[in-house]
């Protein structure tokens, strides 16, 4: 997906500040973080969101949630707690269609969230 934001961070053609990678995932930091700790973790294969990864892999997802977990213990945020988001579609607020995971942490967070 030659014009996707996401798979041109996963190629290396854009910068990001990585946080951790495996060979089919790959984490990095929000360009516009809303927490302290805000990191975006996505398949370095292009799917268009959590349907469509969760249809097409179900081990990568399982991949990701369990790299969501790392991103925490890496951060220092696995004890004081975490939220995992997956925005699909537009009312959610789906800006980037390749599926990732938001990892927010670092503060108490309100929910339900707006
Ligand atoms: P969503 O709105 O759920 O699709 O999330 C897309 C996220 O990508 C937003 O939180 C953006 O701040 C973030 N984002 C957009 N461009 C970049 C970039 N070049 N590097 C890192 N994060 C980005
Ligand atoms: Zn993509």
């Amino acid at each position: 997906m030659p014009d996707c934001l996401f798979c041109r961070i996963a190629s290396g053609a854009v910068p990001a500040t990585r946080v951790l990678e495996t060979e089919r995932t790959l984490a990095f930091r929000d360009i516009n973080p809303q927490a302290p700790i805000h990191v975006l973790i996505i398949p370095k294969r292009h799917y268009r969101d959590l349907a469509d990864l969760a249809a097409a892999d179900a081990r990568l997802l399982a991949e990701l949630a369990g790299q969501a977990h790392e991103v925490a213990l890496a951060d220092g945020i696995a004890e004081t707690g975490y939220r995992v988001v997956f925005n699909t579609g537009s009312n959610a607020g789906q800006t980037v269609d390749h599926a990732h995971a938001h990892v927010l942490g670092g503060r108490p967070m309100a929910w339900p969230p707006g």
